[in-house]
């Protein structure tokens, strides 16, 4: 990834893709999400597939750091809360409707069965889903979609761990049923790292529900999941699956991340969603604490929709602040439509126009390599910068030594 700064990439008015949004009181259409503020006309009125697929959408950021932030502890079920704490998880949900949020998502990351199994809790699969999905539909009302938020079960499906399909996809259709019954419009499959798994999900939400499916995968730094899928495979299986929207959320920050929705956008027609975390954690004071500010994240959505995505938010670390900002850039801008995008069939990787120099042809050293005996001796750097009287002298006492170093990089005695 290139580490030029934010502002020198910024997409110019020339640029191809999303274009500015007219003016208000041009002729044009409407800037899209232009009348969907904190005291908008009601989105859900409308599609949201339709409208991820013709507009930005907003969506929001993360519950569990938001959560932790407000003293729940790592070690607590936070999925629980739903139950326990409705008011705490009703106000976080109330924070995103506010800054500009036109998604809201349950807080029912982990729950699914064998996440709320060592909290004793795997009965209380379904309720504690639907509770989720109850607390966002009433602060949601009529003015945000709310999305039913599905993450991993933690473990591995055959053949990569021991987990059955069936079973998976089971737990996983129990999980979905409570939130429809609470009332969600869309299912968001989200940080998910293995193939298999996804299939499962997607094939849950299907068996169960009409509603439109975003499956979204993690990443790490080098642009694979954890378990080695890259962006193109993940985005060309989901999209074979049935998913609606493909996307890519938590990971390791802003700038990968728009790595991933590059070459994502290069393989599928079908809208991206875009939702990284603010940066990678950092301990400071027992506290984890992300770095990435509002407005770094809000100039990477930008970004995003730049290079093909249509559905822009946050995940861990990320706050309303940074919604509202990213509200804030996202509205001047529409998506690539699908049709403007170049999909690339890659059947293999272009051959290097790089050609490595062998060592022999690199420098005289490496000439001799393998051919003759050779000595390389360490030396202190010189005062100066010309380094050749230096090399000059220890270059003379090793010859002059008379017992060599069995070492074969010997310091070469050094001159007072
Ligand atoms: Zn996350």
């Amino acid at each position: 990834m290139s580490s030029k700064s934010v502002a020198s990439q910024a997409p110019s008015a020339s640029a191809p893709g999303p274009t500015a949004a007219p003016a208000a009181g041009s002729t044009g259409s409407p800037a899209p999400g232009a009348a969907a503020g904190p005291t908008a006309a009601p989105r859900r009125q409308k599609s949201f597939l339709e409208t991820v697929q013709n507009s930005i959408v907003v969506s929001d950021g993360a519950m569990g750091t938001m959560l932790y932030a407000r003293g729940i502890f790592l070690n607590r079920c936070f999925d629980e809360l739903n139950l326990s704490n409705a008011a705490l998880v009703s106000d976080i949900h109330r924070q995103y409707l506010d800054a500009g949020a036109e998604v809201l998502t349950t807080n029912t990351f982990g729950a699914n069965r064998f996440k709320l199994q060592p909290y004793g809790l795997e009965e209380k699969v379904r309720e504690i889903n639907r509770a989720g999905a109850e607390l966002a539909r009433a602060i949601a009302g009529e003015r945000a979609w709310v999305g039913g938020s599905v993450g991993p079960t933690g473990g591995q499906l055959r053949p990569l761990g021991p987990l059955d399909h069936e079973e998976v996809v089971e737990a996983f259709k129990v999980q979905i049923r409570g939130l429809i019954e609470g009332g969600v419009d869309l299912i968001i499959l989200e940080t998910f790292h293995a193939l298999p798994e996804m299939g499962a999900a997607i094939r849950a939400a299907r068996s169960v529900s009409q509603l439109p499916v975003v499956a979204s995968f993690s990443f790490e730094r080098n642009a694979l999941t954890n378990v080695g899928v890259a962006p193109e495979e993940a985005a060309s299986f989901a999209e074979a699956e049935g998913a609606d929207v493909i996307g890519v959320n938590c990971s390791t920050g802003p700038n990968d991340v728009l790595e991933v929705v590059e070459r994502m956008a290069k393989v599928t027609k079908k809208p991206i969603a875009a939702q990284p975390n603010a940066g990678l954690p950092r301990e400071v004071q027992n506290r984890l604490i992300f770095l990435a500010t509002p407005e770094y994240v809000a100039s990477y959505a930008r970004r995003f929709i730049r290079a093909g995505a249509s559905m822009v938010g946050g995940c861990c670390g990320t706050t309303p602040e940074h919604i509202k900002e990213i509200r804030i850039f996202a509205r001047q801008l529409v998506p690539m439509k699908a049709a403007q995008r170049t999909i690339e069939v890659i059947d293999k990787q272009p051959e290097s126009r790089y050609q490595p120099k062998r060592p022999e042809e690199k420098t005289v050293f490496g000439s001799k390599l393998g051919k003759k005996f050779v000595i390389s001796v360490e030396i202190d750097p010189p005062k100066g910068t010309d380094p050749a009287k230096a090399l000059e002298e220890r270059a003379c006492s090793t010859t002059r030594a008379s017992t060599p170093s069995t070492s074969p990089t010997a310091r070469a005695p050094r001159r007072a």
